[in-house]
């Protein structure tokens, strides 16, 4: 377990060709405070590099280079065709490097490299192709008056301006994709700060909107905190627009920041996603896709499939399913070539994720397999299933982040009132239905409250597919041509002929 990870723990040189350094207006710099912060590997928990900590005055430094490419620079010079081969140039690229990004998201994240290399990296690098298409169709419309006199009015839609972008750690480089390749797209200038935990692919994309020769300022990489550097993005006055990913308790923090000067701003926060399995399923494909709903990337996705239903008639086979694939995940280092999955991000999040365990478990929960650390080093935990639950218990309320899933089965065939215990959350972010019977399948599909909806498979994404959240899962879209609505302002032109 230990020889493939020693090699791998080098300096970060190895990682970032310009060494961990901001990338502000074009240039690789040190923070102006001088500090940097350590980057750990999550599955041994040493520190495999140290990047620079930005703060608020190069938040400053990035906000002023953005409004000189966004107001009077090269950026707004460049045409809509332009900007799409720029977009598609970085896919290139990240193609040509795909190994190196998949292999450094890996020791960065934790995540095994082979579902980064086929999972995150392609998913980005086809994130910066669709968005490079959107790049020359922005379009505006043309609208008749009802005035009685002659006018002749139309639309634009315009770059929203300076946008801020704030990531998180589970799909480090494939957020860092969502973000800035719309915002690009659309014609803003971008500030992206990456997570503090998993800062390494995104600021190494950093190299390659340097190769593709993006102009100064048009795009702007900071590694740093979320107290500091985040903060003050939320928060700088010359920002347009702030778009986050991450918990609801910081979307809510950054809404308020953001009340300053009233930029725009799109959440995407966190779910507690249900897979509901009805007794008409192929329940082998169920039981399956039950598993990978909540055991994909460590459980460390915003859409896990966190509370399981299924229907008491199915209950037992599906559990006794579930449970035993939980059971034969190989948990190890994401660079070992056998390891289905890999630990957790962070000490923080081991902490977490078995403390809701242990709430589970005293409030009288039954874990059915799992439940536990694995090993000593690193940040490993068994996958987990849990049952016996009712519906106050915070395992069943609140995001665990985690390979956990908490199952209950359901007696009724009132289709509301299986959604109703479905959407019994504060979150609605996305859910999955599985059924043979394609009537019951769209009815779930419209009774369910949630930005997402899939039947007989589970976290299924697309660049094309708009993503986003109901209630408290956040506010507007990402992907598809929504995200593209994100990042433009429509202003009516009207002439009196
Ligand atoms: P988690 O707690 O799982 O790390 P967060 O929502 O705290 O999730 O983090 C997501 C992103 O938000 C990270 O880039 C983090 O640095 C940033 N962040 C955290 N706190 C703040 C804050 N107060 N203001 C702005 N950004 C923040
Ligand atoms: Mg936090």
């Amino acid at each position: 377990m230990a020889s493939v990870l020693d090699r791998e723990t080098a300096a970060q040189e190895k990682f970032l060709q310009h060494g961990g350094k901001l990338f502000i207006d074009d240039k690789w710099v040190d923070a102006a405070s001088g500090e940097t912060l350590d980057v750990f590997n999550p599955a041994t928990g040493e520190v495999i590099a140290k990047v620079a900590a930005g703060g608020a005055e190069d938040i400053d430094r990035a906000v002023k280079a953005a409004r000189r490419a966004f107001e009077s620079g090269a950026w707004s010079r460049i045409t809509p065709s332009e900007r799409g081969r720029l977009l598609w140039k970085v896919a290139d690229l990240l193609e040509r490097d795909a190994d190196e990004f998949a292999r450094i998201e890996s020791i960065d994240n934790g995540k095994p490299y082979s579902i980064a290399r086929a999972g995150d990296v392609m998913l980005a690098i086809d994130m910066f192709r669709y968005m490079a298409g959107w790049a020359t169709k922005v379009m505006g419309s043309t609208t008749q008056l009802s005035l009685g006199f002659e006018h002749h009015s139309y639309t634009l839609r315009e770059p929203v301006g300076v946008v801020g972008q704030i990531i998180p750690w589970n799909f480090p480089l494939l957020m860092a994709a969502w973000k800035v390749a719309p915002a690009l797209a659309a014609g803003c200038a971008v500030i992206l700060k990456v997570a503090e935990q998993t800062p390494l692919t995104g600021l190494k994309m950093g190299e390659l909107f340097q190769e593709a020769g993006f102009p100064e300022g048009a795009i702007n990489i900071i590694s740093g905190f979320g107290e500091t550097a985040g903060a003050a993005i939320a928060a700088h006055p010359g920002i347009d627009k702030v778009a986050f990913t991450g918990s609801t308790e910081v979307g809510k923090m950054i809404v308020q920041a953001a009340t300053g000067n009233l930029k725009k701003v799109t959440l995407e926060l966190g779910g507690k996603s249900p897979a509901i399995v009805f007794g008409d399923a192929d329940l082998d494909a169920a039981g399956e896709g039950a598993a990978s709903a909540i055991f994909y990337n460590q459980g460390q996705v915003c859409t896990a499939g966190s509370r399981l239903f299924v229907h008491k008639s199915a209950f037992d086979r599906v559990m006794a399913d579930v449970a035993d694939r939980a059971g034969k995940i190989k948990v190890g280092p994401g660079l070992n070539a056998d390891s289905d999955m890999g630990p957790l991000v962070s000490d923080e999040q081991l902490s977490r994720v078995l403390g809701y365990v242990e709430s589970g478990r005293s409030q009288g929960a039954e874990i059915v397999i799992g439940g536990s650390r694995l090993g000593d080093r690193g940040y490993f935990v068994h996958p987990t299933v849990i049952t016996n639950t009712n519906r106050d218990m915070n395992i069943v309320r609140e995001e665990i982040f985690g390979p956990v899933v908490v199952a209950e089965p359901f007696g009724d065939d009132d289709l509301d009132k299986i959604a109703a215990i479905a959407n019994d959350t504060d979150y609605g972010l996305a859910a999955s239905v599985w059924t043979r019977d394609i009537s019951k399948a769209h009815r779930m599909a419209r009774k369910i409250r949630s930005g997402t909806v899939w039947i007989n498979c589970h976290n299924v994404y697309d660049a094309a597919l708009p993503f986003g959240g109901y209630k408290q899962s956040g506010w507007g879209r990402e992907m598809g041509e929504y995200a593209i609505q994100n990042y433009t302002e429509v202003k009516a032109v009207t002439v009196k002929l």
